[in-house]
């Protein structure tokens, strides 16, 4: 009786781990799914030269690819190593169109930055870089996100931009609209891997979910958690608001695997990804602050 409860335990966990991947989608911004076999221990994998997170049990493991905006399109590698060998697994990267957004801002500055906040955005873009590309072990305890604030999208994931007319980096998350105060909540279970007041994302706090997914909250009011900090699925972390750059208040939600920007709504179950989305003009651009073009 122990051993057959024992059994359905295992499946059910195997099955829950199976509907809990990312929705795949091989392209620019998207996450590639890719079979890695069965293997008594699990295979590590690498791809552009960075790990890569790989879920799944002894019948069956699978990398979980992050491809960033930039990805080429076309035949990409991956590098995978099951104990002493090393092969290369092959899968191909197809094109995605994102439409293109206008924005005005009326902090001049916050659009060009002056010379003497080139350097507070340099330090930063180094912190926030360390965070992106922290690595641990641990898989993470879901791939399946809740909302972390209550609110519609307004501004979807990928939207090529334009600052005053100036061409800037597409939009490297999700926003969601909500009134100041609005709690923001931990997604998934988490550790706080930075907490800063940077210049374009305002009051901001990163988590560390395991195996390189990493996600970012930006613009906040209010912060509440330190650095270090464990966070369980759905504990509050801070408050939506207009911090940065920022035309009012709202949530900028970025989520990264492997150091690439993805969109955010993959990790979504179907209802919650097809949410309303309105055209009102939130705004904000943490990727500017990852890579300051002047
Ligand atoms: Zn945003």
């Amino acid at each position: 009786m122990k051993r057959i409860l024992l059994l359905a335990l295992l499946l059910h966990s195997a099955c829950a781990m199976a509907l809990d991947l990312p929705a795949a989608a091989p392209v620019p911004g998207g996450v590639a799914v890719i079979d890695l076999g069965s293997h008594a221990v699990a295979p590590r994998a690498w791809y552009a030269g960075k790990r890569v997170m790989v879920v799944g049990d002894a019948r069956q493991w699978q990398a979980v690819v992050g491809l960033n905006l930039d990805t080429p399109l076309g035949a990409r590698e991956l590098r995978v190593q099951i104990a002493a060998a090393t092969t290369t697994q092959r899968f191909a990267v197809r094109a995605k169109e994102y439409a293109t957004q206008r924005i005005t801002i009326k902090d001049q500055r916050k659009v060009q930055p002056l010379a003497q906040d080139l350097k507070r955005i340099r330090r930063e873009s180094a912190e926030m870089r360390a965070a992106f590309t922290h690595w641990r072990e641990d898989a993470p305890q879901s791939l399946q996100f809740s909302l972390p604030a209550d609110g519609p999208f307004s501004s979807p994931f990928g939207l090529r931009r334009f600052f005053n007319d100036l061409p800037r980096r597409p939009h490297s998350g999700l926003d969601i609209a909500a009134p100041a105060g609005t709690p923001v909540r931990a997604p998934a279970a988490g550790r706080v891997v930075a907490v800063g007041d940077y210049f374009f994302n305002g009051n901001t706090v990163m988590l560390d979910h395991g195996q390189g997914l990493i996600t970012l909250y930006c613009h906040l009011q209010r912060i509440d958690v330190k650095k270090d900090q464990w966070l369980e699925h759905g504990e509050t972390l801070g408050s939506v608001g207009s911090t940065g750059r920022a035309t009012g208040p709202h949530l900028h939600w970025s989520v990264s695997l492997n150091n690439a920007r993805i969109d955010p709504a993959l990790f979504l179950t179907a209802d919650l990804a097809s949410r309303n989305e309105n055209k009102r003009g939130s705004d904000d651009t943490q990727g500017q602050s990852e890579e300051p073009s002047p």
